[in-house]
Parts: structure tokens; C-alpha cells; sequence
């Protein structure tokens, strides 16, 4: 054999052996490879196994809680973020109509809606849903409702937001309750409570509070009077012979005047008063806001005149009187029992003075109160009666003696009392409103009485009124004035209107324009009193007056009382620079007399010259002097 044979064979072995190595190599390759693919399938197998069990745990976990919500008797929602209902209870078909609807403010919302109503219509009904997705916080709301029959509902709906593992809030859990049932009950029981809280404070018979009830407010208004620094009258009121009435007619009829009696005290009194009925034929009455303690007397005196009116039961008509005690606070006492106590006490007192009428605690307001419900009884008579008479106060000029005026001056010639000055009844006049015809009754006759001296051909002057601001405030005053002008042929030049100083400044924007209307028609005004009543000297200038009246009380101490000297100067001095005429009132001696008129006050008015005095009087001196 050829090297080239042998060399060639050795190359071919060679090469089969690294031929059989590689065969060797796939062979096991092969093998691992079958081996890989064999666990891969296995994996597979095993995989698919374990999702099919998931999915099948999540079904069933579904379902259980799809049992669980079944379950409950409440209506439950599960909504998802994007409002799509993820879980619901059956039962909320059954139980309440509800469905998911746009909300009506906000259409990219949704809301739950029960029956037919819709959600979120109104103010107090916020979206709840979107409440919680924005609070991220559980929230309630009570949502009435119609039901299909129309039959109303109320629902209390609660709910939750939902979180994911990485806090998200991912949807909502609804819970509904109709709770109407629940609040009809509440409903009854409030109500049952308030009849019975009625009932503990009230009496039975006349509707009126009861002693509970009265001492609680008497405490409370006692701790009001104290911060307010006002006063408070306690009424103790107690029916005369009552007992005859029960005895005689029974007490079906009793009752009823005690319901008659209630009705009218209940009339007259003021809504802040409180009347009671402590038992049997005893009421009382809390007076607030007392400001003078004759407003209590004038009270006592209305609920004797309406008590005494008489009283029809069936065929009897009965008159029944009542004893009236009164006390005051701060006066009498502070303390509601005594105050109480002291009432009582003052109707025995009441009782032992014959009855039918009323007593004060302390005997000097019973004194007063009388004097002032007397006096008050007497000026309204005397009004209907004509004891009223004008007197005539001469104004004359200092320097010449000539006759420049009067003022006219009302007196009260009393059957009883005599000749009564205005200083003792005005201020009641005032008060009760009977200064407006009394105040006609004066412009009247005094001007009837300047006409008729004209017309005798005297020369009386200015005739000086004075004019209440009860009387200027009246809607029909200005028609008034003028009617009176006509009838009596009275010149509006011959008239002066005094109105006093501190009268102007209470209301002086108002009064401003009404005094207007009196210059307008040509009657002049005077300010009465001037110097007492602390006028802005802003508000005098834009006043349409004519006219300032020193004050008798500057002119009294003339001229020796330094004070005096310097103010009446002053008012002298502010006269010329307002253009304004001035006369001093009050004057009774020569010293004062020529103090003011060296000074430049030349009117005057005063016992130096002459008193008020009637017409016949003054019409002698008018002759004497014309
Ligand atoms: P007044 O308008 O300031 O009247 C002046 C008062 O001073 C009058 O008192 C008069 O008699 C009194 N008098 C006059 N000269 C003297 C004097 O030299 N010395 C003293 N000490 N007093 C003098 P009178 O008549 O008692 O009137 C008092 C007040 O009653 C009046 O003050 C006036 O405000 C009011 N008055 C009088 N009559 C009426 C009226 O008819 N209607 C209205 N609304 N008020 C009237
Ligand atoms: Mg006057
Ligand atoms: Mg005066």
C-alpha cells in the first residue's frame, strides 16, 4: 500500500470518527431537547390547570358575594367608577323602583333615582355618588320618593367608595333603607311630645299657661327687665263671688265664665303679656316692657271694665267684678316669688276695699295710679261737657306800651276742683290723646274771638297757639287749619303756631317740613320755651320760623343772676343774627322788664304787664288801650 493510500485512509478515519462524534452529540442533543419539550408541555398542562381553577374561584367568589348581597333585605348598588352597575341585590326590584339616570345639573354624571323622582333637583338633595367620589369619604342622605301607587317614601341611602390594593378608588357601594316608617313614628312621637309639654304647662279648662309656665316666663322676663333696665308689673287677679256662681248655677257654668273671663283678658292684652290661670278663679298677668308704672294701672283699669261687662249663660245674664293686685319690679321686689306674694297680698287689699278694683303693693301708687285714672275719666268729660275756657295773655311792647298780641292759654274750669291750670292736665292730655280736641277747641274759639275784635274795630294783634306735635303730625291737620281759617274768617297773618324747642328736635326733619306748610299758607310759628331744649343750631336756621320765646325760667332771676344775664343775651344776640324776632315770656318784674328791653328785647310777655285773663277781660283792656 501505497504512503498515499495509507495517508488518505488515516484522513478518512479521521473524519468518520469526528462524523460519529458529532452523531454522538446530536444524538444526546436530541435527547435533551425531547427531554425540555417534555417538562415545557408539562408546565403547559399544569398552567392551564391552575387558570381554570382561578377563574373558577373567581366565579364562585362572585357568586357568593352576589349571595351575599342576594341575601340582604336592603337594597345594595356596586357601581363602578364609570357608573356602569357592577352588583345589585334582587330585592331592590322588588322593594324600590330605582334605576341609574343622568344627573339633571351635571349630564356626564349619573345618579340613582327612586321611584319617579329626580335626583338632585333641588338644593338639599346633593348627588350623593358624586358627593363620594369627590369626598372619597362614605356619605348618607335621606331622598323622598312617590312609589307606583303614588304613595310617599323616604329612603335612606349610604354609601362608600371602593379602593384597589394601590388606593384607588375604583367605584361605589350603595346601601338603601326606606326608613319611612321610622320617621312617621318619629313624627308621631314629636307631636305626642309637644301635646304633652302643651298639656304640662297649660290649663286644661281655659287654654291659658299655668303656674309652671308663668313662673318660668316671670323668671326669664325678671332676668330681661334687669339687662334691658326695664320694669315688669305682676297682676294677681282673683274673680269677686265666684263661689256664689259655681254654687248657684253649677259648674258647667262656672267653667264657662271662666272661659269668658280668659277670652277677655286675652283680648286686651299686649301678644308679650303673659296671662295665667293659676287655678280655681285666680289668674295673673305679667306686664313686660313696663316703662311707667301707670301704664299698669291703666291695664287694671281695662280688665275691670271688661270683666264687669255682663255675661249670658243660657237664660242669666251674670255680672261678674274682679279684685286686681299689682306688684312692680324693680319697685316692690326683684325676686319672682315675692313679686308673686306681693300681688296677691295687694288683691286682698283690693278684696277689703269693697271690690271691683284695683290696689298697688305699695299704698302710694295705688294713691297715684288713682289719681291719674280719675283725672283721666274726669278730662274726658270734660271735653264731652265744655268746661274748658280760653284765657288771653297780653304781649306787649316794652318800650311803648303798645298792644302787639296774646297767647291764647286753655283752662279747666272743674265742677269740682275749680279753675285747673294746664300743667296738670296737658301732660294726660298728651298721653291719652285728647289734646287733639282739646287743642281744636282752643284754635276754634280763639279764633272766632280775634274776628269778632277786629271786627269791633279793636286791634288785638297776633294771636299766639300753642300747638302740641300730636296735634302738627296728624294726617288731617293742614285740612284742619285751613277748614277753621274759612269758617271763622280768621286771616292766617293774625295767627302765630308756638311749638316748644325740645318738641322740634325729637323729630326735626319731619317737623321741618310739615311747619313748612303752615308758612306756606301764611301763619306764623314761634319756638316756645327756647333755651331748654338743646336745638342744633344747624336745624334752627333751616327752620321756618318767625319767632324765638325766651324761657320764663332765663327770665326769673333777671337781671341779677349772672348765668341768666349771659344766656338771655345770647339768645338775643342769635335772634338778630337769624333775622329773627324775639319776646320774653314769663316777665313779672320792672327790672326785668327794662333789663330786656336794654338789651334789645322789646316784646314781652308776663304777670308785669298782666295775667292770662278771660275774653271779656282782655276785651276791656284791648278798648282801653285801642
Ligand atoms: P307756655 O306756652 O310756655 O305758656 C306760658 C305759661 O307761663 C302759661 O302758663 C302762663 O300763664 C305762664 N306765665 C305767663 N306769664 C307768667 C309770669 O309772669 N310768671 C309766671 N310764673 N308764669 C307766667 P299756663 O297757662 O299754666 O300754661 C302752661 C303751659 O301749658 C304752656 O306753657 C303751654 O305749654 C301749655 N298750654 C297752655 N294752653 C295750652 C293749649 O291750649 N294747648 C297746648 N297744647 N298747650 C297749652
Ligand atoms: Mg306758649
Ligand atoms: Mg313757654
Amino acid at each position: 500500500m501505497s504512503e498515499d493510500l495509507e495517508r488518505k485512509i488515516k484522513v478518512l478515519e479521521r473524519k468518520l470518527r469526528l462524523f460519529e462524534e458529532a452523531m454522538h452529540q446530536t444524538t444526546v442533543l436530541r435527547k435533551k431537547y425531547d427531554e425540555a419539550r417534555k417538562s415545557l408541555k408539562s408546565m403547559n398542562t399544569q398552567l392551564e390547570q391552575k387558570v381554570v381553577e382561578r377563574t373558577q374561584k373567581v366565579e364562585d367568589e362572585r357568586q357568593y358575594l352576589q349571595a351575599v348581597i342576594n341575601s340582604v333585605e336592603n337594597p345594595i348598588l356596586v357601581i363602578k367608577e364609570d357608573y356602569s352597575v357592577d352588583l345589585m341585590n334582587s330585592s331592590l326590584y322588588k322593594k324600590i323602583d330605582f334605576s341609574l339616570v343622568k344627573d339633571v345639573n351635571n349630564p356626564k354624571c349619573y345618579e340613582v333615582s327612586y321611584g319617579r323622582s329626580t335626583p338632585c333637583h333641588h338644593d338639599n338633595h346633593p348627588c350623593l355618588l358624586q358627593k363620594v367620589l369627590a369626598t372619597k369619604k362614605h356619605e348618607k342622605s335621606v331622598h323622598m320618593y312617590f312609589d307606583k301607587n303614588d304613595e310617599k317614601h323616604y329612603v335612606e341611602r349610604s354609601a362608600s367608595p371602593l379602593f384597589d390594593k394601590e388606593n384607588r378608588c375604583i367605584g361605589i357601594i350603595e346601601s338603601a333603607n326606606d326608613v319611612t316608617e321610622y320617621l312617621e313614628v318619629q313624627d308621631e312621637l314629636r307631636e305626642q311630645k309637644s301635646v304633652l309639654d302643651f298639656q304640662a304647662h297649660h290649663d286644661a279648662l281655659t287654654g291659658l299657661p299655668n303656674r309652671l309656665l308663668f313662673n318660668d316666663r316671670l323668671n326669664q322676663s325678671i332676668e330681661k327687665a334687669k339687662r334691658n333696665k326695664e320694669g315688669l308689673a305682676v297682676f294677681f287677679i282673683d274673680l269677686d263671688r265666684f263661689k256664689e256662681i259655681n254654687d248657684s248655677l253649677g259648674h258647667k257654668s262656672g267653667d264657662i265664665v271662666l272661659q269668658e273671663v280668659s277670652s277677655r283678658i286675652t283680648s286686651i292684652i299686649r301678644k308679650e303679656d303673659t296671662v295665667s290661670r293659676l287655678g280655681g278663679d285666680e289668674f295673673t298677668i305679667l306686664m313686660t316692657e313696663l316703662n311707667r308704672a301707670q301704664d299698669a294701672s291703666l291695664l287694671a283699669q281695662k280688665i275691670l271694665d271688661v270683666l264687669s261687662e255682663p255675661i249670658k249663660i243660657e237664660k242669666n245674664t251674670l255680672y261678674v267684678s274682679s279684685s286686681i293686685g299689682i306688684s312692680l319690679f324693680p319697685q316692690d321686689d326683684t325676686d319672682a316669688q315675692n313679686l308673686l306674694k306681693y300681688a296677691d297680698a295687694a288683691m286682698y287689699k283690693a278684696k277689703a276695699e269693697g271690690r271691683n278694683n284695683f290696689q298697688f303693693y305699695s299704698s302710694e301708687m295705688t294713691q297715684m295710679a288713682f289719681e291719674h285714672v280719675a283725672m283721666e275719666a274726669s278730662l274726658r268729660q270734660g271735653v264731652d261737657n265744655g268746661e274748658f275756657i280760653v284765657y288771653y295773655q297780653p304781649q306787649i311792647d316794652g318800650e311803648s306800651g303798645q298792644f302787639l298780641g296774646m297767647e291764647a292759654l286753655v283752662r279747666w274750669n272743674h265742677p269740682t276742683l275749680g279753675m285747673v291750670y294746664p300743667l296738670k292736665f296737658i301732660p294726660l292730655a298728651e298721653e291719652i290723646g285728647l289734646i287733639i280736641a282739646l287743642d281744636r277747641f282752643v284754635m276754634k274759639t280763639a279764633m272766632k274771638q280775634i274776628v269778632e275784635w277786629y271786627a269791633k274795630g279793636l286791634s288785638p294783634g297776633v294771636m299766639a297757639l300753642n300747638l302740641s306735635m300730636k296735634q302738627l303730625h296728624q294726617k288731617d291737620f293742614m285740612d284742619v287749619v285751613k277748614n277753621m281759617l274759612e269758617e271763622t274768617q280768621c286771616k292766617p297773618e293774625w295767627i302765630e303756631l308756638e311749638v316748644t324747642e325740645s318738641n322740634i328736635m325729637t323729630n326735626p326733619e319731619d317737623t321741618i317740613k310739615l311747619l313748612h306748610q303752615l308758612t306756606d299758607i301764611g301763619i306764623k310759628l314761634a319756638i316756645d320755651d327756647f333755651g331748654t331744649g338743646y336745638s342744633s343750631l344747624s336745624y334752627l336756621s333751616r327752620l321756618p320760623i318767625d319767632k324765638l320765646k325766651i324761657d320764663k325760667s332765663f327770665i326769673q332771676e333777671l337781671p341779677f343772676h349772672q348765668e341768666d344775664v349771659a344766656i338771655t343775651r345770647a339768645v338775643i344776640a342769635l335772634s338778630k343774627s337769624l333775622n329773627l324776632r324775639v319776646i320774653a315770656e314769663g316777665v313779672e318784674t320792672k327790672e326785668q322788664k327794662d333789663f330786656l328791653v336794654a338789651n334789645g328785647c322789646k316784646s314781652i310777655q308776663g304777670y308785669f304787664y298782666a295775667r292770662a285773663m278771660s275774653y271779656d277781660n282782655l276785651e276791656k283792656m284791648l278798648t282801653a288801650t285801642s
